[in-house]
């Protein structure tokens, strides 16, 4: 396809280079599903310490004289088919630990590290680099937050700007004695611009800077416009209503594909899930479970509602269902979740980490997958789930409420039920939901209905891909 136009994406992670949650995840996989709708996406992010082994063989595009106490160096290049311009600046970002933390806690200076990632973002864009100008700026989060703002206050760049919310709990808060400091205007300094509860927020930065804001689904576009939902922000996401909209997440279907997976299965032919049912069970050391084999990836955290589990779990087991989790987290609930492996030997498992190769394993071998969250942006889980046939147990909000289809009578009836959507996110609805999902469960027929279209529903980035698209021809119009 001819090329249409040119996009700079800003992110603090990006699959495969780096990973918390699942912003790397689009961030990732954007690139290549814009292709198709001709777009060019290059995605600008920090050259953190394990990256810095790629530069070598990358291609120099950019230099920063002057960034916060040292020069930064953008290097171009492609890894495993993802565009990628990597900013060096090693007095910011050659760090032992993670994106945003070590040892001891959040890094200090995270205002600074990622106004600077910022930064370059908006000079590249206004500037144009190596040959390529872009039309459009496409920052993500509060690590990106600055970017639309560096480009608004620089005056007119002709650059359309698009800041895309992941997950509004994390805001990029700084003091307000940083202003100067972020090479923010100070007549900005207002509640109608950057102040924010009398300091600064570089989400909220964006938020009123650029061209356009989108989130993650549409249920969550318009709970942000919420007190409950917001966390502070509601009110300018609301009076920005006219320039907000949701766009779902995809997934990627080849990394995420039954067919795929070393006991391959498919709509068609589910024998290998079955088989995938047993081993799972087997490597767990859990008894095959008469009821649902229910399963949980998570981080383990409040938003996730995994405080629930414990709560819900034992009726669950006394029915004949089995748990396996895999996450981490709180330790609090990394607790709670070993707490209920020694209280169920045989029916709950509990695997403490992040390994994505088990949870493909998960995916493929369970009948369900449990999401009870207080809020989800969009939740890529509950997608693998549909794609592998397990089906998924939400809370009704976010994209939980935007990509299941609720079990009601009226969606078994019309055949279209793809999951169980429960309201409000506690114990007791949760409760409810499971007793409907041990119910489907014992009714093969309605269970293997539900699982067929759960697993016709379409995950892919295509859809979304495409909304992408619109809204930037729409900022280039
Ligand atoms: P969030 O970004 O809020 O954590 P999402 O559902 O949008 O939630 O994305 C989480 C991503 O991280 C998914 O790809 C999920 O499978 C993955 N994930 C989370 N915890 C684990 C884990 N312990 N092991 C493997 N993958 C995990």
């Amino acid at each position: 396809m001819a090329v249409k136009g040119r996009v700079l994406s800003v992110a603090s992670e990006c699959v495969p280079l780096i990973k918390t949650g699942g912003l790397a995840d689009v961030v990732g996989a954007l690139p290549a599903a814009l292709r198709v709708q001709g777009w060019e996406m290059q995605v600008l992010l920090p050259a953190y310490r394990r990256l810095r082994g790629l530069l070598p063989g990358l291609r120099e595009v950019w230099r920063e004289p002057n960034l916060w106490g040292g020069e930064g160096v953008v290097f171009q290049g492609e890894v495993e088919g993802v565009p990628v311009l990597l900013l060096d600046a090693p007095h910011l970002y050659d760090r032992e630990g993670g994106p945003y933390n070590g040892a001891g806690g959040d890094w200090p200076d995270n205002p600074q590290r990622f106004a600077a990632l910022s930064w370059v973002a908006a000079r590249m864009a206004r500037e144009g680099f190596a040959g390529w100008k872009p039309q459009v700026l496409h920052a993500h989060d509060w690590q990106a937050g600055y970017a639309p703002a560096y480009l608004a206050y620089g005056g007119p760049s002709g650059v359309g700007s698009v800041m895309t919310v992941h997950n509004i709990a994390f805001q990029g808060w700084a003091d307000a004695g940083m202003l100067g400091v972020l090479r923010l205007p100070r007549e900005a300094f207002h509640p109608g611009q950057l102040e924010y509860y009398g300091g600064l927020s570089s989400l909220k930065a964006g938020l009123v800077t650029a061209d356009r804001i989108t989130t993650v689904s549409p249920t969550y576009a318009a709970e942000l416009m919420r007190p409950e939902f917001g966390m502070g922000m509601q009110g300018l996401i609301a009076a920005r209503a006219g320039v907000v909209s949701g766009i779902l997440n995809g997934v990627d279907t080849e990394v995420w594909s039954p067919e795929a997976e070393p006991v391959p299965f498919s709509v068609k032919a589910m024998k290998g899930k079955a088989t995938a049912r047993l081993a799972l069970c087997e490597e767990f050391g859990l008894s095959v479970p008469t009821g649902p084999l229910a399963i949980v990836v998570s981080r383990l955290t409040d938003q996730k509602g995994i405080d629930l589990l414990p709560q819900v779990v034992p009726e669950f087991i006394a029915s004949g269902g089995a748990l396996v989790v895999l996450g981490s987290g709180d330790p609090a609930l990394e607790g709670a979740m070993r707490g209920l492996e020694q209280r169920f030997p045989g029916r709950v498992a509990v695997r403490i980490g992040y390994d994505e190769g088990l949870s493909h394993r998960l995916f493929s071998g369970a009948d369900a997958v449990l999401v009870p969250s207080r809020f989800e942006p969009c939740g890529l889980t509950q997608m693998y789930g549909l794609r592998y046939g397990t089906v998924p147990v939400v809370a009704l909000v976010g994209g939980l409420a935007d990509t299941v289809i609720h079990a009601s009578p009226a969606a078994l009836a019309a055949g279209v039920a793809t999951g169980v959507q429960f309201h409000p996110t506690d114990a007791v609805a949760f409760g409810q939901a499971l007793r409907q999902l041990v119910a489907l469960y014992a009714d093969p027929k309605l269970w293997a209905r539900v699982q067929r279209n759960a697993m016709g529903h379409p995950v892919g980035w295509e859809t979304s891909a495409a909304a992408y698209a619109a809204l930037y021809d729409g900022l280039t119009a």
